[in-house]
């Protein structure tokens, strides 16, 4: 079995949820199998071990879960994009726009410094709102995007498109 294959036997799938219309990929059952959990991280890191990754920034919050592993891997620094208000010190931020109204992310001021590398890493990219304002996030604090990595990617949402502009290093294991 591949790993895109055992990845796909293992996460689940549950249709309309949070809402009607959405299959939501549930990687619980995943991280039951740390050692799969392990593995794919590993798998995710590879593509990026010879492009001079600095910081590894992960999205809140299941990108913390993998994030920490992939970093690991690359042996440099994990930092953490959340949602606002949720870093203890000094913190830049990004707004971007959902399907209705808007939301913001942040990031502690002193994660990433001028010219670093940055890898942005999410569990899932499906419209890639929130992977894009990262990527806004960090090249507005002089950051340079190394590439984005997923465990997951949704086609047919043409997240790929919106990241491409920023890097065109984009990684995920398995596509639905
Ligand atoms: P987007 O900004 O549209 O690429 O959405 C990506 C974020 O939403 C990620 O943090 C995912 O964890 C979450 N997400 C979006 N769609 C799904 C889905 N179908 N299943 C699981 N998580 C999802």
């Amino acid at each position: 079995m591949t790993l895109e294959e055992k990845l796909k036997a293992t996460i689940r799938n549950i249709p309309d949820f949070p809402e009607p219309g959405i299959q939501f990929k549930d990687i619980t059952p995943l991280l039951s199998d740390t050692r799969l959990c392990a593995q794919t991280a590993k798998a995710l890191a590879e593509p990026f071990k010879e492009r001079g990754v600095d910081v590894v920034a992960g999205v809140e919050s299941r990108g913390f879960l993998f994030g920490v592993l992939i970093a690991y891997e690359l042996d440099c620094p994990f930092t953490m994009i959340r949602k606002s208000g949720k870093l203890p010190y000094k913190t830049v931020a990004q707004t971007y726009d959902l399907e209705y109204g808007s939301a913001s992310i942040e990031m502690h001021i002193d994660a990433i410094s001028e010219g670093q590398r940055v890898l942005i890493h999410d569990d899932l990219l499906a419209t890639g709102g929130t992977a894009k304002a990262t990527a806004e996030l960090i090249e507005k604090v002089g950051g340079k995007v190394a590439g984005f990595n997923f465990v997951v990617a949704l086609s047919g949402l043409n997240g790929q498109d919106r990241l491409q502009p920023y890097s065109d290093n984009i990684v995920s294991i398995v596509k639905y």
